[in-house]
């Protein structure tokens, strides 16, 4: 009853200020509790002329991660005039980002948001907001499918893993196919080194698994020179790369990471031993996602390609369904922008870029 009569001032209050401007379009008189409730109303709450807005607790499983750092921005974006974020830094932990969620549960935020660290804990998070009633929306670390299913207010914002790990190993079927030379032994193989990223993460182990499987669906060979987990990091990617040259340099025929920044990181490893100099030696690396520094680098003529993990369209979805969900409607075409399907999932789409349609990607 206490929240209807706050609810039932605000409105009147809306509807009052707005009525001393210019022509509106809320009438006073549609809103029954408002109008009787508008005498007492005035008097006795402080002046307050904007309806609430949902508030949506936001945890991202580590803020140090390039490309989460685009969703993050764009979650707030799109949150500026429907809903306040509070987005918080989980640390690549999952206890402390347990504990996140403990805290927005007790400030009685209306719906979370979360980015988990560890996915297979995504079960442990329903069970505290199922508990205390608030929808939760995850993101781009998919739970598992049972877990999904605790709950008719839990819901996925991502990207299809298996399709990005396509369409990576088809940007290198397209390289060896206009240049014969870079198989350099003959053999019709490609020779190739695997950069991934954190192991159990659906898109380190999709995109592994489908960037290979294209190169032999388009009738290619390939061969696996060496494979090492660089957790998405730059700095991991450099020196897992530069281990690879140190052993193996005249085999590597081609570099596959699960992510731009590894791929960023296998190209400084290049570098320092001589690659991608003015009628030098070339190495082709591929990514995934289209970072800023990744389309610098494909400018540049180092990065050959990669495929765009659209961050934008994730962080206005996750922000969207979120939204929705805390002003208690079902999320759905119309009340997000975004089709669901499965009534649960909000897939995004990925993106081939190369130097030649970089732009779309900016
Ligand atoms: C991105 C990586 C990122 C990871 C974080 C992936 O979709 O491609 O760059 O580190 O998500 O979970
Ligand atoms: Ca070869």
């Amino acid at each position: 009853m206490k929240k209807l009569i706050t609810l039932a001032v605000a409105s009147a209050l809306v509807a009052t200020v707005a009525g001393c401007g210019s022509k509106t379009e809320t009438a006073p008189s549609t809103s029954p509790a408002a109008s009787t409730s508008t005498g007492a109303a005035a008097t006795a709450a402080p002046a307050k002329t904007e309806a609430k807005k949902p508030t949506i607790g936001v945890a991202i499983y580590k803020f140090d991660d390039t490309f989460m750092s685009g969703v993050r921005a764009a979650i707030a974006d799109a949150a500026k005039d429907k809903a306040t974020v509070d987005i918080v830094d989980s640390q690549n932990s999952q206890p402390t980002q347990n504990d996140k969620v403990d805290l927005f549960i007790t400030k009685k935020v209306n719906a979370l948001a979360i980015n988990a660290v560890d996915r297979t804990a995504a079960g442990v998070i329903i069970d505290k907001a199922k508990t205390a009633n608030v929808p939760v929306v995850f993101l781009n670390r998919e739970p598992l499918a049972d877990d999904m299913k605790k709950w008719d207010k839990v819901y996925y914002v991502g990207a299809k893993a298996e399709q990005s790990g396509t369409m990576e190993g088809q940007l290198l079927v397209d390289y060896f196919k206009a240049h014969p030379e870079a198989d350099k032994n003959k053999d019709g193989k490609i020779q190739y080194v695997m950069l991934k990223g954190e192991p159990g993460h659906q898109d380190a182990e999709l995109r592994t698994k489908f960037s290979v499987q294209a190169i032999t669906d388009a009738g290619l060979g390939v061969e696996k020179i060496a494979e090492d987990t660089a957790m998405w990091d730059r700095v991991k990617g450099q020196e897992k790369m530069a281990a690879f040259l140190a052993a193996n340099e005249d085999k590597i025929e081609a570099v596959i990471a699960n992510n731009d920044d590894m791929a960023l990181g296998a190209i400084e490893a290049l570098k320092a031993k001589g690659y991608f100099k003015e009628g030098g030696k070339y190495m082709p690396v591929v990514g995934v996602d289209a970072t800023a520094p990744a389309l610098q680098a494909l400018g540049d003529g180092t990065l050959l390609g990669t495929v765009l993990n659209d961050a934008k369209n994730q962080g206005a979805a996750t922000t969207n369904v979120a939204t929705a969900l805390a002003n208690g409607l079902v999320p759905s075409k119309e009340t997000t922008g975004y089709d669901v399907t499965d009534g649960k999932y909000i897939w995004i789409s990925y993106k081939k870029i190369t130097k030649a349609n970089m732009n779309e990607a900016k």
